[in-house]
């Protein structure tokens, strides 16, 4: 009998597939085009095995059969990791995106959601209780990679990272156990799911603190690019000092050739600051006096937005398949000479959908101390992802010239590492830098948890930091 590409025999297959109740595709089998797709449209890998787990079972039965085997393994969550990591060439993939499960509890503001649900399912659930999870800016991103990251979002000033405010979560280990981490319990795991990725098992779900955010005040509003200079000046000096209602990342954009906004504006290079304000909406318009006061914006629609809708407000112009290339870095402060770098490189954005955003980290993020999760640059106030996109391959090698030149100058400005949820594979040496002080003990519990390195396929942290 032979062997598959994966390298076992078929009958290891058949007994998974007596094993599992979700669906276990080879490259044969109809759907397996699909399901091997991920976010990336420059990620097009062949795995030979994906198992489309229905349950924490499933997960078992996929993790013993890639340790046994000495199978290359990778978690697939939302898929929207920019390097891929959720999939490999001849590898198992543990796809994840049909366990869906989610469950408010409205006594305690709690959200249980399973290991595939995407932001958009968790917004939904939640605001029939009039409840958010902070989490990010698009709602197609998945809830595993983004919370094991870290979780950059509207809601950071107020309420912290996605991590701040996980409570606990359900893991499948690498030899195969199931345990739940939280404060109490394996709170060693704990600490260190909460930054370090997927290094450490399966998260199979995640308990949230849910939290009372309904209807916000929020959505762009735009300005010249010959104004972009007074603008980022003034939100840096505004995002520093004001209340932590108050939240907005800012950006370099061109503008989509679309019905929504006027055709004067169509395909013309802007800065936006995209707002979200969780204060008394009574209040709201005299908070953005000033934010329309001081330049006049081109265009403005900002206002009263239920949460889930600001939300997934750019959902529809960066669907599934595009071309992606990303680097990141964190700052302290965007000095003047880092700002006109940024004039040069906006007046250059090199397709409609490449950009770059500033997020902020101050406010509830910053209360937590740099050791208390694994997640090591809460004393930096501002996350940069700067990201070359379009729909065309062929563009590929100018959005990636672009967003390299664009990052080699504002580098020398940074605070050192970089989120690592914002950029593609770039080696061990970033891995370190990004958690610093904190990799010692990540790779003190990887050695615990993973001493083999199953759970590879990911920024990865080396057991026992060999
Ligand atoms: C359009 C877009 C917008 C984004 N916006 C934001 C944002 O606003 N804020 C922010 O913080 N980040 C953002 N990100 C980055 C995002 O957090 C990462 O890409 C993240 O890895 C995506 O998670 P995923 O589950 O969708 O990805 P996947 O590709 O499925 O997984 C990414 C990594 O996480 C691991 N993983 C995923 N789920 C699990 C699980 N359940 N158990 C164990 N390991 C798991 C995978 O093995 C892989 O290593 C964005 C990304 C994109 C493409």
């Amino acid at each position: 009998m032979g062997t598959l590409a994966i390298g076992i025999s078929p009958d290891k297959v058949t007994t998974l597939r007596s094993q599992v109740r979700g669906e276990v595709l080879e490259p044969s089998d109809q759907g397996y085009d699909q399901a091997r797709k991920v976010y990336n449209g420059m990620i097009d890998r062949h795995p030979a095995l994906i198992v489309r787990c229905v349950d924490v079972a499933d997960v078992i039965s996929s993790v013993n059969l890639a340790r046994e085997n000495g199978i290359s393994m990778t978690v697939r969550g939302g898929g929207h990791s920019g390097p891929g990591f959720g999939v490999s060439d001849n590898g198992l993939m543990i796809d994840l995106s049909v366990m869906k499960g989610i469950r408010v509890d409205p006594a305690k503001q709690t959200v249980h959601v399973e290991g595939g649900c995407v932001w958009g399912d968790v917004d939904h659930a939640g605001h029939a209780f009039g409840l958010t999870v902070p989490a990010g800016f698009i709602s197609s991103t998945g809830v595993g990679g983004l919370t094991l990251g870290g979780g950059l979002g509207y809601l950071t000033r107020k309420y912290g990272l996605t991590i701040d405010n996980l409570l606990s979560v359900d893991m499948v280990l690498a030899n195969g156990q199931f345990v739940t981490a939280s404060a109490n319990e394996n709170s060693d795991l704990f600490w260190a799911v909460r930054g370090g990725g997927g290094n450490f098992g399966v998260a199979t779900s995640f308990l949230f603190q849910g939290r009372p955010v309904d209807i916000v005040y929020g959505g762009p509003i735009f300005w010249s690019l010959n104004d972009a200079e007074k603008v980022l000046k003034y939100w840096q000096d505004l995002i520093l000092h004001a209340p932590e209602d108050l939240n907005g990342w800012f950006g370099f954009v061109t503008i989509p050739p679309v019905p929504m906004f006027p055709k004067e504006h169509h395909l013309k290079k802007m800065c936006v600051i995209t707002w979200c304000y969780t204060g008394d909406l009574n209040k709201a318009e005299e908070v953005f006096k000033p934010i329309r006061a001081f330049c006049p914006p081109v265009m403005d629609v900002a206002g009263p937005i239920p949460f889930p809708v600001l939300n997934s407000l750019f959902d529809a112009l960066y669907p599934p398949g595009l071309q992606w290339y990303w680097k990141a870095d964190l700052f302290n402060e965007i000095s003047d000479r880092a700002i006109a770098m940024h004039l040069k490189y906006a007046a250059q954005l090199p397709t409609l959908h490449s950009t770059m955003h500033i997020y902020p980290i101050n406010g509830a993020a910053q209360r937590v101390g740099d050791k208390d999760t694994a997640w090591n640059y809460r004393k930096a106030n501002f996350s940069m992802g700067i990201v070359g996109v379009d729909p065309d391959p062929a563009n590929n090698e100018r959005l990636i010239q672009w967003t390299k030149d664009y990052w080699m100058a504002l580098h020398p400005f940074s605070a050192g590492g970089a989120y690592l949820n914002f950029i593609m594979e770039e080696g061990d040496e970033r891995i370190r830098s990004a958690y610093g002080d904190n990799y010692t003990r990540l790779a003190k519990i990887k050695a615990t948890y993973d001493p083999q390195n199953l759970f590879h396929n990911n920024q990865n942290i080396k057991p026992g930091g060999k």
